[in-house]
């Protein structure tokens, strides 16, 4: 069960709410499994130790329907569904290309997904409420989708990437990086907030997974490590104006456990001026020598 209010416009909600992963996504991978479910950056295991899964996970979210009369549910199927369904189709079930408006409606598609499937009030079929304590539920800053309801506008400082991953492929070289720990920044006009972070791993033809992966990361710039050698593929903002998923170059293992390990959420609460926004070249880094991982602080990194 995922009753309570609608997240999108707060109207009661006493069904089941609504599947965050649409039934013609199940429909389209019954029986192509196995699967893996994140929670944060780590692959969720099973009893038996297993990070993999014949099914998706259903994930359920309070959305209202036909009986509210904002019907927050009918508005995602016209904003989202109608026009990212063939979109979504074409590039994971049919490794087709695509361009222009097509890659906008996938690239939204995907971007609305990622932000309901780990919504606070969501309940997920493998992990259950995702607002229990030591979840990683991804909390947006306010207004959050009541905003994307009211204007159609996704929340600023939201990233959305994909990158293809072979688990079983050759291995490939991977840029270095230095994980980021994201701050929460806050202004004093009330902007900023906590960071956050979804990744939803999917099968694709021929053995091989796409990860899409969202941060939202208020007030802060940052620069995914593996978007400048295009071993990452940013969806949102600006998408690409096409995109050929035979084409992006593919992750081994350890490259798609590095993908979801490059920053953490979590780190220092920093207050800023008025207009100011934190760069990315003065987040707190994790430094990784052999001996282990060393935490640098946010006002040493920051060269303060
Ligand atoms: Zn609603």
């Amino acid at each position: 069960m995922a009753s309570g209010d609608c997240v999108f416009c707060g109207a009661p909600v006493s069904s089941q709410g609504e599947h965050v992963l649409p039934r013609w996504l199940f429909a389209r991978w019954a029986g192509q499994g196995p699967f893996t479910f994140f929670e944060g950056s780590e692959p969720i295991a099973k009893r038996n130790g297993k990070t993999e899964r014949d099914q998706l996970a259903r994930v359920m979210l309070p959305v209202c329907g036909v009986d509210s009369p904002s019907n927050c549910n009918g508005w995602l199927n016209d904003s989202f569904e109608v026009a990212g369904k063939p979109q979504v189709r074409a590039v994971l079930d049919a490794c087709q290309s695509i361009t222009g408006s097509a890659v906008v409606d996938f690239a939204r598609w995907v971007t609305k997904t990622l932000l309901l499937h780990d919504h606070p009030l969501a309940v997920n079929s493998e992990i259950g409420h995702l607002n229990l304590p030591g979840r990683n539920a991804l909390e947006l800053p306010p207004p959050g989708l009541r905003g994307l309801r009211h204007t159609g506008q996704f929340p600023e400082d939201i990233s959305v990437w994909m990158a293809v991953v072979d688990p079983n492929g050759a291995l490939v070289t991977m840029p270095e990086f230095e994980l980021a720990v994201l701050p929460d920044v806050h202004r004093p006009d009330g902007a900023g907030g906590k960071c956050g972070a979804t990744t939803l791993g999917l099968s694709l033809p021929n053995d091989l997974m796409v990860t899409l992966q969202l941060i939202s990361h208020p007030l802060i710039d940052i620069v995914h490590p593996f978007e400048a050698s295009g071993q990452v593929t940013r969806l949102w903002p600006n998408p690409p104006a096409a995109l050929d998923i035979t084409a992006l170059p593919v992750l081994d293992a350890a490259g798609g456990r590095a993908l979801n390990k490059w920053f953490a959420v979590g780190g220092a609460s920093i207050g800023l001026q008025a207009g100011e926004r934190w760069p990315y070249n003065t987040l707190a880094r994790y430094l990784q020598p052999r001996g282990g991982p060393v935490v640098r602080g946010a006002a040493e990194a920051a060269g303060a």
